[in-house]
């Protein structure tokens, strides 16, 4: 089925932004393909499940990776992009009755 784009209001305003909410996305539905993941179908290639972002010596899972230091400004900025994508999708009424922070807070 082919999607109607008139009722497509959220526009992209780069592919950045775009992969960071596919990133957000992946991350909230457990999606991200960590080591933690490939290892479970082919543990004969992924011996080593470490994390080698950061060396806390961590096993790279979808937990790891909300929780390492090493990724919190990234998550910040997929925050913050949310969180902006979000208000220009509000209706204008629903923006007078309250603030980004808020909106912010609340994602
Ligand atoms: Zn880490």
């Amino acid at each position: 089925m082919e999607k109607n784009k008139k009722n497509c209001s959220i526009r992209y305003t780069s592919l950045k932004q775009s992969k960071h909410l596919g990133t957000l996305f992946k991350c909230a539905n457990e999606m991200l393909l960590v080591m933690e993941t490939l290892a479970r179908r082919r543990l004969d290639i992924y011996q080593d499940l470490r994390y080698i972002i950061c060396n806390e010596n961590k096993e790279e899972s979808q937990d790891h990776l909300i929780r390492c230091k090493e990724q919190e400004s990234n998550w910040k900025s997929v925050e913050n992009f949310a969180a902006n994508l979000a208000w220009t999708a509000l209706p204008e009424e629903t923006k007078k009755r309250t603030n980004k922070e808020s909106l912010e807070e609340t994602l």
